[in-house]
């Protein structure tokens, strides 16, 4: 066998070629998992190939195993399916195919093992390993796939132009591929890439955003978001991310790029966390900056607001890439919105009630808005950022010592709507919210303790305020 398999791999790999000598098909593994296994990586989903029908030769290795498995197929697609424990095996038979302008699904017919690799995206994913027992574990290389490998290059078996114009999805994953593997696109690939990018628009945007999703869980997204950038796609595909980048100068006084500053963002965070969604809070945390920017005289580029403004844009860019609008959302909006309130924190003679009121605002999420924080420092002056960092230590060690003593980060206040109601004898309203919100900011500032009997007096002096008295 050309690449190293486990035991339980190679028993399963000899089965299929059993099977399929007996059927007198020939038949491969192809694609990924070859890719996969020379690369180092770990995977599970092995791809065959027969040429042939895949879910009658699915059929036949299911039978040789007690008890068999089940056999999931399409007959549409002509595809098979089978699990054992944790690998995912899928059949389908050898096939070529060709391509209309106005849509990436191809038209399919039966084919050689040649015509099969022929269709694939890029060298390193056209590799196959034959099955058959005359042949098991010979490597079918027609594209230098594994020197690609080696030399960690993304490039296309036939003419880029014709496979990215064909299918426009697969600039999107020599992308992802790219940023995922660390390879380079090589150079007539990548060029391809910036003609075509108008086709992408042929392309659903489920599709794109499952590959922006993969390259955001990357060990560097910035990889992939430079290189979206570089080949034009970008500008096409999320137009707010461009109007981050370049600096503006006036009277000799400029700004930083806040792309660049964004993929750095991004990247810093990617060192601490796994979190998809802390990372898209990290990638959009400026983007409105382009639209707040002003210059203000004798002060310079200011960007106010921008925090505001940007947590309002989640909704429409999650909408446009149809991301999650959900809890997740919530929670990118939330961290945008926050993520200069710590910093806010960092100056002297900070009272405990403007940590108290962080504390209450992030909740559980202050640890992650903290993680946000400290990825968003990319200064180069080693000094600066020395010091931001040693004063957000001390901001960590006051947000402790205040949780410590006052329990903020779950917090309720200690008097329900529902007491008010009772009290003064009213119904769901207006009033019942204002002494609500009254007593919240009242005990957030500090001006009364964090306990029912002194809550309760607060409510009674904020009820005879509104005229309310309260019922016996
Ligand atoms: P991953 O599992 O990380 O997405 P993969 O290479 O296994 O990587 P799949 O989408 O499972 O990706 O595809 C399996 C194989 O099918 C690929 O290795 C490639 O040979 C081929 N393939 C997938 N999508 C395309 C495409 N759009 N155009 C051409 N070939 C493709």
């Amino acid at each position: 066998m050309f690449i190293h398999c486990s035991k339980k791999e190679e028993f399963i790999l000899k089965k299929i070629g059993t099977a399929a000598s007996e059927a007198e098909m020939p038949a491969f593994l192809i694609g990924g998992f070859v890719r996969d296994k020379i690369i180092g990586r770990p995977t599970k989903d092995l791809d065959i190939v027969c040429v042939g029908d895949g879910i009658s030769l699915a059929h036949k290795v299911a039978n040789r195993f007690s008890p068999a498995p089940q056999v999931a197929f399409f007959k549409n697609f002509g595809t098979a399916q089978i699990k054992f424990e944790d690998l995912e095996i899928e059949f389908v038979g050898t096939r070529k195919e060709s391509y209309r302008s106005d849509s990436r699904n191809p038209e399919v017919e039966p084919g050689s093992i040649e015509d099969d690799q022929n269709r694939r995206d890029f060298t390193i994913n056209a590799l196959a390993i034959s099955l058959n027992k005359d042949n098991y574990g010979d490597l079918i290389d027609p594209f230098n796939g594994l020197y690609d490998i080696e030399a960690k290059i993304i490039r296309t078996p036939l003419e880029p132009e014709k496979t990215f114009s064909d299918d426009p999805l697969r600039m999107m994953r020599a992308i992802r591929f790219a940023t995922q593997l660390g390879f380079q696109i090589e150079e007539k690939t990548f060029k391809a890439i910036k003609d075509n990018k108008e086709r992408i628009r042929i392309v659903s945007q489920e599709r794109i955003t499952d590959e922006l999703n993969k390259i955001m869980v990357s060990k560097k997204p910035s990889i992939g978001w430079n290189l979206l950038f570089t080949s034009g796609l970008l500008q096409i595909i999320f137009p707010q991310m461009v109007d981050l980048a370049g600096a503006e100068y006036i009277d000799g006084k400029g700004h930083k790029d806040n792309f660049y500053h964004t993929l750095q963002v991004i990247d810093n965070i990617s060192i601490h966390t796994k979190d998809l969604w802390l990372r898209w809070a990290a990638l959009l945390h400026d983007i409105a900056k382009p639209a707040t920017k002003r210059f203000e005289e004798g002060h310079g580029w200011t960007f106010h607001g921008h925090e505001v403004v940007g947590a309002r844009m989640v909704p429409k860019i999650f909408n446009k890439l149809k991301l999650p609008l959900n809890d997740r959302m919530r929670f990118v909006q939330k961290m945008v919105e926050l993520h200069l309130r710590p910093i806010g924190l960092t100056k002297e003679n900070i009272t405990d009630s403007a940590i108290r009121r962080l504390l209450f605002d992030a909740g559980d999420d202050i640890d992650s808005l903290m993680m946000l924080c400290n990825a968003d420092i990319t200064s180069k002056n080693k000094t600066k950022v020395k010091r931001y960092l040693e004063n957000f230590e001390l901001v960590k060690q006051r947000m402790q010592e205040v949780e410590a003593q006052d329990k903020i980060r779950n917090w309720q206040p200690p008097i329900t709507g529902e007491i008010i109601m009772e009290t003064f004898g009213l119904t769901p309203g207006r009033n019942v919210g204002i002494i609500k919100d009254a007593i919240r900011e009242a005990i957030l500032d500090g001006k009364i303790g964090n306990s029912y009997e002194e809550a309760y007096t607060f409510m009674l002096q904020k009820g005879e305020e509104l005229n309310l008295a309260p019922v016996t």
